[in-house]
Order: structure tokens, then sequence, then C-alpha cells
């Protein structure tokens, strides 16, 4: 059976995949053919007249490794790797307040089967940690904010959950950023309220459609829902698009979109990760200061918003995790969760102890240990 358009297939090629050669940062994609050898079927010696120059080329344009590492190396030289590349990336951020945007999912945690088993490391949480008593730091997730939070249990950050549709700062006596606002409020913001008997109308009507197909989960993220089809086998795939698509026919309202491996529903207004990340950067007072430099790490699709939002700002950076080349309106790369927190551990690492943010930031640049 032909593979839905919209579904996302990297976890399934990442099972081929074979090891990036030296000096790639990503594995080849598609992955190399690896029929072994045999010569006994090769044709006949063929005597090549052509220039050993002009040959090389043709056997370049005509292997498919060739060609996909020429792709890798385009798209990397777009988006290079944010550790690689540290001190360019963090360039800008000279002299700026640097505030962190995180997504959980397949940046913080690694992406798993069971959506209620993405936990993150304890390494992961202290890398956070450490990076939020520097610098403001948000978690943006499509998980509802409740759940993101049991993951990342972390009192000090701000949390955006539903695609940001559900926003909480953190508690006051936690926030040793919130003076930066001025305010004496902790943030709070819920998008679409009025649309939550409809998404607990369908999450119970999807949740009994599901029941049919095997693997298939619905998670209630308050604001949207997610409909899990990564343990669902490849053939039953389009089952799942369609019954989602029959329900969602009753609801106007709603829209749909995709995520990696997973079908995503939420209220048809227009809030997104991008909004929510402007929506936290006013809150912290940072709305049209050209002193701050965000940067927002993420995955996925929805993430999107948020790296259109930043290429449209001018300032700070977007970083797409992901091991293969993706079309994306991030700047820079990380393969994975991994080297998220090698990212994370080095902004800690450098900015030292005892400046102001801004000083530190000066330092962080000059001094980079790279
Ligand atoms: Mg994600």
């Amino acid at each position: 059976m032909t593979k839905h358009a919209g579904f996302p297939t990297d976890e399934a090629v990442t099972a081929v995949a074979a090891p990036a050669p030296v000096g790639l940062h990503f594995t080849p994609f598609p992955p190399p053919k690896s029929a072994a050898r045999d010569c006994k079927k090769l044709p006949a010696l063929h005597v090549d007249l052509a220039a050993p120059a002009a040959r090389f080329e043709s056997m370049k344009a005509s292997s498919p490794r060739r060609a996909a590492d020429a792709e890798l190396g385009d798209w990397m030289e777009m988006h290079p790797s944010a550790l690689a590349a540290f001190e360019a990336a963090l360039g800008a951020a000279k002299g700026k307040q640097i505030v962190m945007f995180l997504d959980y999912d397949g940046t913080l945690s690694p992406i798993v089967e069971d959506p209620d088993s993405a936990v993150m490391s304890e390494e992961m949480r202290d890398a956070v940690r450490r990076v939020a008593e520097h610098f403001p730091t948000a978690i943006v997730s499509g998980r509802g904010r409740d759940k993101v939070f049991n993951f990342v249990k972390l009192n000090e950050l701000y949390y955006a959950g539903s695609h940001g549709m559900d926003i909480q700062g953190p508690a006051k006596q936690s926030n040793k950023h919130f003076q930066a606002n001025g305010e004496e409020e902790v943030v709070h913001y819920q998008a679409g309220s009025e649309f939550l008997p409809v998404i607990e109308e369908v999450y119970r009507t999807l949740t009994a459609k599901m029941e049919c197909i095997a693997g298939a989960k619905v998670e209630n993220n308050k604001y949207c829902l997610s409909v899990h089809f990564r343990c669902v086998q490849e053939e039953e795939w389009n089952a799942v698009d369609e019954e989602v698509r029959s329900v969602l026919k009753e609801y106007p309202d709603l829209t749909l979109t995709n995520g990696r491996m997973v079908l995503e529903i939420r209220p048809s207004i227009k809030w997104d990760k991008g909004k929510a990340l402007e929506f936290l950067l006013k809150s912290l007072g940072y709305a049209g200061r050209s002193d701050v430099f965000p940067i927002y790490i993420g995955d996925d699709r929805t993430d999107e918003d948020a790296f259109k939002v930043l290429r449209g700002m001018g300032q700070g950076i977007g970083i797409l995790v992901s091991k293969f080349p993706k079309e994306t309106a991030a700047s820079y790369s990380l393969r994975d969760p991994a080297e998220v927190k090698e990212f994370l551990c080095k902004m800690v690492k450098i900015k030292g102890a005892g400046d102001g943010p801004v000083k530190q930031m000066n330092d962080l640049v000059v001094h980079a240990d790279l």
C-alpha cells in the first residue's frame, strides 16, 4: 500500500540507514543500497575513452550515494550544526539577552513508541535547569501543559502546552527572570478555551473509533488532540487518516495537522508555537526590543511556526533537531536530543558565573572554547 503523502517516515528510515561517512553530519538519505558486489555478474569490460575528469563527473552524477551526499552537503551548508558552528550561531547574541524556547518530544526526550513513556533523562533535566538559571526558558509543546510539566518537573520554567494555547509562567518564588517585565502577576494565558467542550467530545468519539485499529492511540492534550499511529501497521495508516477526517467533517471549527507519526487536531484559531513565542517575549517585557536574542529548538513541523517568527523578527536563531535534510525555516541544526543536551551544556559551560547576563554573554562569545 502506498504511504500517505502527509505521513513522515523518518523513523522507518532510521532503522535501515547506514552510518554517516566521516565528516558528514547526517546519515545518508535515502540509505545506500547494500547489495554485495558479484563480479561474475559484471558486464564485459568497457574501455571508456572519455577524459578522466569528465568520466569522474559522470560517475558521481550516476551514483545515488554521491547524489545523497551532495544533497546532505548542500543542506548542511544552509543549516549548519549548532554545535560545530557554535560561535557563529551565537555571534549575533553578543550584548543581548538570550531567551530559550525548547520543544519537548524529539528535542528534550527521544521519540518513543508509547507517548506516555517519553521521559527525559536526569542529565537532560539538569542541563535545562542550569540553562534556566542563566536565561529565561520556556518549554513549548504540543502536549497538554500539565502533562509536559510532569515530564520536565522544573518549577522555574515557562510552559506553553497544547501548541502554545495554554501558557503558564513559573511560580513567583522560582522566577528570577520575571522582574524583566516589571509586573507582579504570573504569566497565564489560555487561547481558545471555548473549544474545550468540543475537544472533549471529539476525544471521546475518536477514542471509540480507534479501538478498532491496533496500535492507534488518542491523547487528550486539553486544547488539542493527538492521534498517534507510530505503533500502527503501515497498512492501517490510511484507515487512521480516513477515520479522523470523517469525524472532523462534523467539526469545521477544528483543524487537522501532521506531526511526527501523529495527527493533531486543534481549534481553527490563529494560534501556534510562533504566537506562543511572541506572547512569551512580550510577557517578559522583550517585545520590540533589539537587545533580545531568542533561541528556539524543535524537531517538528509545528515548530516551523516559531522558526518563521524568528526569521520575520530578524533576531535570534531557530535550530531544527533532525538527522535528515528537511525543508525548514530554522537556521541551524542538531541531530538528536543528545546533541541538544550538548548544546545546552555548552551554553552553560561558557557562560561562567558572577557577572550579569549581558556581560556574561559578551564573555561567552569572546571566550568560547570551541
Ligand atoms: Mg517535538
